[in-house]
């Protein structure tokens, strides 16, 4: 049996007639850049999160640089940020001229906490970039206590946790703007790159929205430079398709991932993912942890199971971040988790019998 680690071509074809309609309607408007598709996602999108302001840009790398930007966050400024995650959360950060400031993850949960951040905030420290990691929502209440005690901004990266809520309130509702990417194996994927920025500031919103576009909200205006990331109408009409079930979606994924981690208990050191009380964890990755994850991953790999490691190197240990001389001991629960954790497919398309067969390898590997 072959376990693919995502299937987006069964996904497309549980949607075709759907998706064709919708871009094909796009080409017969003639309008290819913004217009009443963006303007229809955008509206989707923020009935979904109750928001005042959806801003469509080009990708979730551009979101977040768009929200920093427009917070007027650069040169003198530094953010903290994990040392766990996608390169964007801090790639962003130096691309304004802030520096970057790496809080380490917690070793339950992969995300920060204020226990992380805490002891990295100085005086030039502006904001916190949150990032709800795999799914998973960050203690997010306590590090918007934390903002608020310090006076800091709170911004969240939710790339990987659409549709996660903490006591009910979705992630991206915290902070004063968020991030999403719908790069095309996220939750809600585009066909292509695509991403957008949420927030309850109007007065913010408009400038995100000028920033994202040359500094205007029409044609030839250009209040400040900005950038061109416009959301594509292409890729809107997809993800207004897309939206639809998402829902539905992200419970296929949570109960694949509770079968993997009823199946998994006390199987050799294969740590399963912990879940945050009172929050919906909505698995876009489902990462175990052992201390043979590479010989666990060589091992599926031959039986036909493709996994992945997010990620293979923390960040600080980036080349891109050499200058800093970071040790591993400076960071170790992201060292320690880049060594350990492996992901599994975890899929809405995944079937029955794909998930029993993860389950029956990897069970295998350990007992052999
Ligand atoms: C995917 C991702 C991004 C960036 O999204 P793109 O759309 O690929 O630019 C940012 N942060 C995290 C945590 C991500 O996983």
């Amino acid at each position: 049996m072959i376990v693919p680690f995502l299937n987006l071509k069964s996904q497309y074809q549980s949607i075709k007639s759907e998706i064709d309609e919708a871009i094909q309607s796009v080409f017969e408007s003639g309008i290819f850049v913004s217009g009443p598709a963006v303007q229809n996602f955008e509206n989707e999108f923020k009935r979904l999160y109750e928001v005042q302001e959806c801003i469509g840009v080009g990708n979730g790398t551009d979101a977040l640089f768009t929200i920093l930007k427009g917070l007027g966050i650069g040169p003198g400024h530094e953010v903290i940020t994990p040392a766990f995650s996608w390169i964007s959360t801090s790639e962003t950060i130096s691309l304004t001229g802030a520096q970057p400031v790496f809080a380490d993850v917690d070793e339950e949960f992969y995300t920060v906490s204020p226990q992380t951040i805490e002891s990295k905030i100085t005086n030039r420290t502006k904001a916190i970039v949150v990032v709800h990691l795999f799914g998973q929502v960050a203690p997010i209440n306590d590090i918007k206590d934390l903002c608020q005690r310090k006076n800091l901004l709170l911004l969240e990266d939710c790339a990987q946790a659409h549709l996660s809520r903490e006591n009910g309130t979705l992630a991206g509702k915290f902070g004063t703007a968020a991030a999403f990417s719908f790069y095309p194996t996220k939750n809600l994927g585009a066909y292509g790159d695509a991403g957008c920025v949420i927030t309850d500031d109007g007065h913010l919103g408009e400038k995100f929205r000028r920033f994202a576009n040359h500094g205007g909200l029409i044609k030839d205006e250009h209040l400040f430079e900005g950038m061109n990331s416009r959301l594509d109408p292409i890729q809107a009409a997809v993800l207004t398709i897309k939206l639809k079930h998402l829902e539905t979606w992200t419970e296929k994924r949570t109960e694949c991932a509770n079968f993997y981690s009823a199946a998994f208990q006390n199987v050799n050191d294969l740590k399963v993912p912990s879940k945050r009380q009172n929050t919906h964890h909505t698995f876009h990755v489902y990462a175990v942890r052992s201390d043979h994850r590479d010989a666990l991953q060589t091992f599926l790999n031959g039986r036909g199971i493709q996994t992945l490691v997010h990620y293979p190197c923390a960040l600080p240990f980036e080349p891109a971040y050499s200058h800093f001389n970071y040790k591993a001991n400076d960071f170790p629960v992201a060292y320690n988790l880049s060594k350990t954790l492996l992901s599994l497919p975890v899929y809405p398309e995944l079937t029955i019998e794909q998930r029993e067969y993860v389950v029956e390898m990897t069970k295998k590997f350990f007992i052999k």
